[in-house]
């Protein structure tokens, strides 16, 4: 397939591709029409005609009219300028044209998701993008299952309810029917591998148990809070996770965050010996849930070490489930595929550099997070978030599953395998956490990975795009020397050099070495750059901001600070460093033409800001 032309995937940051976009608007508006009006023809009209319409009937379309004004002017005095590459803070950017014209051509369909009844079209567009990120994460088609979720915290909640549900079916099949079991030893049943679950719950199935069976889970019985085992995370997690734990009574005393590296990465050691305290007292484990792209720093935890981590527990007769939160990073994984093949590593450099995607000196992606990404297909389970890395407007999440007898732990119906005789589920809504949910966002994401292929030559590149400008800053950032303020002088420095596309990076004078007047110097620079002190519209340059705490990250961000010039008891006093953070997902910093430029405004509006916070001349 021909690589996709990014520059024609947008709207564009100066509306470039508005002729296209208002056409196929008004196409797909006429086809709507259309569509309405061939319908039963000889039905009367019941709604007057335009010309002949009576005065209150012109008031409500006047009062439409004025509501709509009022809208627009708010949306334009106040929305955050996405498409921009001065915006560079959340997870956004301008979204795929392809998605918004899907969007807004679906919406006037109105189809409901939660039944098939209500939305034949696109409840099959979204069994369809499920099928997609199955081939994504290399999981095996005939086995995975996947649809469109609101947003990655459900799709995390859906995580841990399979998770919970599935850890306490041994229990419940000892109760039931004991001989389906080689054990009745609640050890060795709380630590029984995925797998072997799935086979249990399919004998239980076969023997005509699985009612009794699914009453006799978690589902029916409710579990005492930390039961089932522990979920452990890394510092970095969402907190959609603590949400999920409470949500579904484990109770967040039972998460337990692991120690980050000094990259902000999972540290696997930590994990084992986590886990081995864990098992020395009898408590098993009920979940690892790693990140690949952390929220607040874009970090790839060691996906493929924690997998074979949990091969080597197995082995000593101990398990849990994994399932990864991609939600940030789950479409970076199409930049490692060619021909539906995860490529190999030399090839996907080779690759982004012909097509001047990533430069040769960029070096990425580097080994750690090339093999992080090989091992998704080992989780059981995967979040993954069209609206961040996908460039798909909101609210469009996603979520999969490895073996889809999983769903059976959660469904509200018949056994998935049985009604998928049936090719469609009636009710996709029984199947999954949500009910009503829109239609349009199964279209939008489904035309954005047709447009877009979720491979090297489609999402490979745009995401490689944003990948490569965030290197860019890095280098520019790590490479900038003291910064002349007046009669003052400013370092800056990154964070980490970024796995993904995340930059975090944070400013202080020479010489200060107190982390309050650092922190200070950061905030003021943040509230300089974002909606906090007049309209955003006329900002130079947009980013958000994060806090690395000693609660949250232990002593990693003192080391941070430290290179900054704050002293450890500057740290210790003070616990938690300010810094901003840039999430590098537009494309256009990845051309040379355009990043120099851009580095030259940035660092003008630095200098500006820093002036007016520190009163230099
Ligand atoms: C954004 C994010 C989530 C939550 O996703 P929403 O779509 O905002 O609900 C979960 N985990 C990670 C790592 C994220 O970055």
């Amino acid at each position: 397939m021909e690589p996709v032309d990014v520059a024609d995937l947008f709207l564009g940051p100066k509306s470039e591709n508005r002729r296209y976009f208002k056409e196929t608007l008004e196409f797909l508006m006429d086809e709507h029409i259309h569509w309405r009006r061939d319908f039963h023809p000889e039905d009367p009209r019941i709604v007057r005609q335009y010309d002949e319409r009576n005065a209150v009937r012109r008031e409500t379309l006047d009062r439409t009219t004025e509501v709509l004004l009022d809208l627009s002017s708010r949306l334009k005095a106040s929305s955050m300028p996405w498409f921009s590459p001065r915006y560079l803070g959340h997870m956004n950017a301008d979204t795929l044209m392809a998605a918004n014209l899907a969007y807004m051509a679906t919406i006037l369909y109105n189809p409901n998701n939660v039944a098939y009844e209500s939305a034949p079209a696109t409840t099959e567009l979204e069994l369809e993008v499920g099928e997609q990120f199955a081939g994504l994460f290399g999981y095996d088609p005939e086995r995975a299952w996947g649809h469109i979720t609101a947003d990655g915290t459900v799709a995390n909640y859906e995580g841990l309810w399979i998770a919970r549900n599935l850890a306490s079916v041994p229990l419940a099949v000892r109760e039931v029917e004991p001989d389906l079991l080689d054990t009745d030893e609640e050890w060795e049943l709380l630590n029984l591998p995925t797998d072997r679950i799935l086979d249990l719950l399919s004998a239980a199935r076969d023997a005509g148990v699985l009612d009794a069976v699914r009453r006799h889970s978690a589902r029916g019985t409710g579990t005492e809070p930390g039961s089932l085992g522990k979920v452990l995370v890394p510092m970095s997690r969402h907190y959609s996770l603590a949400k999920a734990v409470d949500l579904l009574g484990i109770g967040q005393d039972h998460l337990i965050p692991v120690e980050v590296d000094e990259e902000y990465r999972m540290d696997v050691d930590r994990l084992a010996e986590t886990i081995d305290g864990l098992v020395a007292e009898e408590t098993p484990v009920l979940a690892v849930i790693p990140s690949a792209g952390s929220t607040e720093e874009g970090a790839v935890d060691p996906i493929h070490e924690i997998a074979d981590l949990r091969a080597d527990y197995e082995d000593r007769g101990v398990s849990f489930s994994l399932h990864v939160d991609a939600a940030y990073g789950g479409y970076a994984r199409a930049s490692f595929v060619e021909d539906r093949e995860f490529a190999e590593i030399d090839r996907v450099r080779e690759v982004l550099d012909e097509l001047d995607v990533v430069d040769r000196e960029t070096d990425w992606p580097p080994e750690h997070v090339y093999e992080a990404y090989r091992a998704f297909s080992r989780a059981d389970s995967i979040t993954v978030d069209p609206h961040k890395m996908g460039f798909v407007p909101y609210a469009a999440g996603g979520f999969v599953v490895r073996d889809e007898r999983a769903l059976d732990t959660i469904s509200y119906s018949a056994p998935y395998i049985l009604e998928e005789s049936a090719e469609m589920p009636d009710r996709l809504g029984s199947y999954i956490l949500e009910g009503s949910k829109p239609g349009a966002t199964a279209a939008a994401v489904w035309a954005a990975n047709r447009v877009v292929p979720l491979s090297l030559e489609g999402y490979g590149q745009l995401v490689g795009r944003g990948v490569e400008g965030a290197h860019r800053f890095f280098h520019s950032l790590e490479s900038t020397d003291e910064i002349a303020v007046g009669d003052r002088r400013v370092a800056v420095q990154p964070v980490t050099r970024p796995d993904l596309n995340i930059v975090d990076f944070a400013f202080n004078e020479v010489g200060n070495e107190r982390l309050d007047a650092m922190n200070d110097l950061n905030e003021g620079l943040y509230e300089r750059c974002s909606y906090r002190n007049g309209p955003v519209y006329t900002k130079d340059f947009v980013t958000s901001k994060t806090t690395l705490d000693a609660e949250a990250y232990g002593d990693v961000p003192g080391a941070f600070a430290a290179e900054l010039g704050i002293p450890e008891d500057a740290w210790n006093e003070v616990g938690s460093v300010t810094v901003l953070r840039s999430c590098v997902l537009t494309p256009y910093l990845a051309y040379d033409t355009t990043y120099g430029e851009y580095w030259e405004t940035f660092m003008g509006a630095m200098r500006e800001h820093l002036a007016d916070i520190l009163g230099a001349e």
